[in-house]
């Protein structure tokens, strides 16, 4: 027999005692009232010392008692007993990923929607020079360097802003946001004063190689041109020599340039003018014809606006000059190069599309990097430097321009320049 129906049969006992004593005396009434209250007062009074105790947070071991009451006390003591347990388990939990976070060496910050500060790590203090009582302050009024502002209003968070800490401007900081659940952000900084400095030391060293190497291979160049004079004929091993050597010292030549133009694009300042883009590739497609010395019918220029660029005309000149270089050096010499300038979808666009060789689709993420050249077997030997994309990228990066490139084996190539409208100027 359970309690519930304990209680159930004392009740009814107390009833039938209650009519039989009742029943005796005459009495039934009164003594049945009598009992009602009785019962009545006792689960009153139980309720009252449950109220307490569970006021109380129900913590200390409950009253002594007997029946359904003390079934129920035993239930919520035994919740109240789970619930505590749960609730040390998550706080120890709480308490690791708190020490995990504190001991990570990149700075963390959780930001709430109206980038206020919800939580900072130690780093994060650290580099960020916060205090504990900075949670809740907007993040904005704490770091204000403005790339940061505009980075943080920018929702645009794929790529990382470089920083330098507010509290020591030695140490540089790639700062970046990632977001999840609703509207929260984490700011994550990383310590990239190392690699700055190494990148700094590597353009430097590339940057005073390639000048240094100028006087020489302008020395070289003058004896060669003097001795190539100077030769009869008569020995064809030392014409052949000179050729080659010509044709080395040209090679080097081209990439101490592309070298010292890679260095510029990377340190010098942008210096803005509004570049008229038609008469530019008019002169680029007539330079190129007369360089190459190919069918001046093989380049195809269509003018289709008249868009003008805020930009460096040098810069673009290069870009735009390796772009058709490349068409005509990895097609056949008696196909078609278009050059195409147009507006499309809120860009003005610039197509360089050739007939050639193409680029295999493995080649074609890795074509702008430096000195990358594709291995192609092909008829003839095609020179160059393997900066030439390099350069296009670097000019169209400080154009807020983007390269994309369409290409299949044995078909041709495109690539396409895409400027934002907002850079048109006239
Ligand atoms: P370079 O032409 O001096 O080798 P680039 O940086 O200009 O260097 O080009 C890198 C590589 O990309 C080239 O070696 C070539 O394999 C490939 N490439 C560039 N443009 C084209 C093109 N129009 N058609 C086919 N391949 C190309």
């Amino acid at each position: 027999m359970d309690v519930w129906q304990k209680e159930l049969v004392t009740a009814l006992l107390l009833f039938l005692a209650v009519s039989i004593v009742g029943g005796m005396t005459g009495l039934f009434m009164p003594l049945a009232l009598l009992l009602t209250l009785g019962i009545l007062m006792r689960q009153l009074f139980q309720i009252n010392r449950f109220e307490k105790w569970i006021r109380t947070g129900g913590r200390a071991k409950y009253p002594k008692t007997t029946g359904i009451w003390e079934e129920i006390y035993y239930h919520v003591y035994r919740i109240k007993k789970n619930e505590k347990k749960r609730k040390k388990k998550l706080g120890k939990m709480v308490d690791q990923f708190r020490q995990s976070t504190e001991a990570l060496p990149d700075a963390a910050v959780v930001l709430g929607a109206n980038d206020e500060i919800e939580w900072a790590n130690k780093a994060a203090r650290e580099v960020f020079g916060l205090q504990q009582s900075d949670k809740g302050q907007r993040i904005p009024n704490l770091i204000r360097f403005p790339e940061f502002i505009r980075y943080l209003k920018s929702g645009n968070y794929n790529e990382a802003v470089i920083l330098p800490s507010p509290v020591n401007h030695r140490i540089t900081l790639a700062v970046r946001i990632i977001t999840y659940g609703a509207g929260l952000r984490l700011l994550l900084a990383q310590d990239v004063t190392q690699l700055k400095k190494m990148e700094r030391m590597r353009k430097d060293f590339v940057a005073n190689v390639s000048h240094e190497l100028r006087t020489p291979l302008t020395v070289l160049k003058g004896y060669l041109e003097t001795l190539q004079d100077m030769d009869d004929g008569e020995s064809p091993l030392l014409t052949t020599s000179f050729q080659q050597m010509q044709g080395q010292t040209e090679r080097m030549q081209h990439l101490v340039d592309d070298l010292l133009l890679l260095t510029r694009l990377e340190t010098q300042q942008k210096k803005t003018e509004c570049v008229n883009i038609p008469v530019l590739l008019i002169q680029i497609c007539k330079e190129a014809e007369t360089l190459n010395g190919s069918d001046p019918a093989r380049i195809k220029l269509s003018l289709e606006t008249d868009a003008h660029i805020v930009g460096e005309e040098q810069e673009l000149r290069s870009a735009f000059t390796n772009l058709l270089g490349n068409a005509l050096k990895y097609s056949p010499d008696d196909s078609v190069v278009k050059v195409r300038w147009y507006r499309s979808n809120g860009s003005i666009v610039l197509d360089v599309e050739d007939q050639g060789e193409g680029i295999a689709a493995t080649d074609i993420p890795r074509v702008t990097e430096r000195f990358y050249r594709s291995e192609v077997k092909r008829v003839k030997k095609v020179g160059g430097t393997g900066l030439g994309l390099a350069i296009v990228k670097h000019v169209l990066m400080r154009h807020d321009a983007k390269l994309n490139i369409v290409s299949e084996l044995g078909k041709g190539s495109c690539f396409s320049c895409h400027f934002p409208a907002k850079r048109a100027c006239n």
